[in-house]
């Protein structure tokens, strides 16, 4: 058999791994157009900040490596740019060479990733490639904002986007001697209450927040300032501006294509990531997920889920006995300097969208028993569903990792489909410098549960 594979990051990788696992002689070949294989790119804002030294840390797999032990060939600077899904077969250029070939698979892994969002302002190409221009969704990109930060001093930078990646990165320029650092987006990643916490720790910082403005236009001043223009009439001259206002699946070249997608281009997979065509797969940031408590197909990009599609259609295509995915919750963690922050289900506006009957209780408490060195307080929200007590989601934001991770137990309530009076009665672990004797979850559980009465 022959299985080609675009794209040699987790998704791809993991799925080249697994089929490579059960059978030693089909033909395997991965397609990346870029430099490198294998690495985080959750890694990229702390090798911006200089707390990862070098590039090649945040990679775990090399080519030479992939080939050595695993015998699975790569093939960099390999970009696919059509697909004819009637015949079987991928048109690939060498960017190094600009030569084109085509080759033909028996099964195709479409594991291309997603792409930095630049649709939702009016943003030409010239000021996309300006060099004070930043955006940080590829190696290349964190390599180019380093080498800038490292050689040419400035006094400030407009990051534009508060999503987690916005706020991570607003770490790297304090740690880079950035003075003046405006950040500017519709919310603070959470769109509830639990804002407010990051909000504070952004002022302890004196990062300067817009907050619900868009964006209309960045224009270019000169070669060393820009301009960010804001829909309330506001402009703001900067040194540099770091673009990170989502991201889209990297799926263009499929958009006339046969291939079922979403509005936004993720392709729709189903729990084995089959796609609606035959011998045709795809994971990962380009693919949707199933969204257990929305129950449908949505879009989230995120590292733990490209992983397991990516094994998963792997073994699905190596004819290997696989659980199907389970689908998401929606979990996912961050940092903001020294406040740690996590979510799981969905937001109360999400829930109210979904016409649940929604309830919510946030509390804030001490992280680890009140006398030990330390003890700082940290917040749960717990969102749940009035008629029925059922947990829909829930945020966290803490002094430390220990209390943003807690996370994870209510992401397993609601994998386990509990109620707020289920959670109430769970046997969570004490001791002083791990928690209070009444863990905050479980607090949080038994105000809720008085709301409810
Ligand atoms: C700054 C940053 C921080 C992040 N932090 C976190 C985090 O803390 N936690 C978390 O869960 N997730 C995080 N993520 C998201 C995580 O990195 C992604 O979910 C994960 O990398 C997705 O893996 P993937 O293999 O699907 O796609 P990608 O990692 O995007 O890989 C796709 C690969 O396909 C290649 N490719 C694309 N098109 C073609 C083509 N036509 N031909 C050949 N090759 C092609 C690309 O060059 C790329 O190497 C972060 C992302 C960024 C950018």
């Amino acid at each position: 058999m022959k299985v080609i594979i675009i794209g040699g990051n987790p998704a791809g990788l993991s799925a080249a791994s697994a089929i490579r696992k059960a059978h030693a002689d089909w033909d395997i070949d991965v397609y990346e157009k870029g430099e490198y294989i294998s690495y985080g790119s959750c890694g990229i804002p702390y090798y911006v900040a200089d707390s990862v030294k070098k590039i090649d840390k945040l990679m775990t797999l090399t080519p030479e490596i992939l080939e050595k032990k695993r015998k699975i060939p790569v093939h960099l600077f390999h970009e696919v740019t059509n697909v004819d899904f009637d015949k079987k077969q991928v048109l690939i250029k060498k960017l190094e060479s600009r030569t084109e070939f085509t080759k033909n698979y028996d099964y195709l892994v479409i594991a291309v990733g997603g792409k930095s969002n630049i649709k939702k302002i009016n943003i030409t190409d010239k000021i996309l490639h300006h060099p004070r221009v930043f955006r940080v969704h590829t190696l290349e990109h964190a390599k180019k904002l380093k080498q800038f930060l490292t050689s040419t001093p400035i006094e400030n930078v407009v990051v534009i986007g508060s999503g987690y990646i916005g706020l991570e990165m607003i770490e790297a320029y304090e740690a880079q001697g950035v003075k003046n650092i405006i950040l500017i987006g519709p919310r603070l990643n959470f769109d509830s209450k639990s804002q407010e916490f990051i909000q504070k720790e952004l002022e302890k910082h004196h990062i300067q927040i817009r907050l619900r403005v868009r964006v209309q236009n960045v224009e270019i001043i000169s070669e060393n300032k820009l301009k960010v223009v804001l829909n309330n009439g506001e402009s703001i001259t900067t040194d540099a501006v770091q673009l990170s206002i989502g991201v889209l699946p990297a799926t263009d070249m499929f958009r006339n294509s046969k291939l079922e997608m979403l509005p936004n281009g993720a392709i729709v997979i189903d729990e084995f990531g089959r796609t609606n065509i035959e011998n045709v797969y795809a994971a990962g940031d380009c693919a949707t997920s199933y969204h257990t408590i929305l129950k449908k197909n949505i879009y989230l990009p995120l590292a733990p889920i490209a992983n397991k599609q990516g094994r998963i259609a792997g073994e699905h295509i190596a004819g290997k006995p696989t659980d199907p995915f389970g689908g998401v919750v929606g979990t996912a963690i961050f940092k903001v300097f020294d406040l740690y922050c996590a979510r799981t289900g969905i937001s109360e506006n999400q829930a109210k969208s979904a016409e649940f009957d929604v309830g919510s209780t946030l509390i804030t408490n001490n992280e680890i028993a009140h006398y030990y060195p330390n003890a700082q307080k940290m917040s749960v929200m717990l969102i749940y569903d009035r008629s029925t007590h059922h947990l829909l989601g829930a945020e966290i934001t803490a002094p430390s990792p220990l209390g943003a991770k807690k996370i994870d137990v209510l992401a397993t309530a609601l994998a386990a489909h509990m109620k707020i009076e289920d959670i109430q009665k769970l046997d969570l672990s004490y001791a002083p410098p791990f928690a209070p004797v009444w863990d905050p979850i479980l607090i949080a559980a038994n105000i809720a549960r008085k709301n409810l009465k």
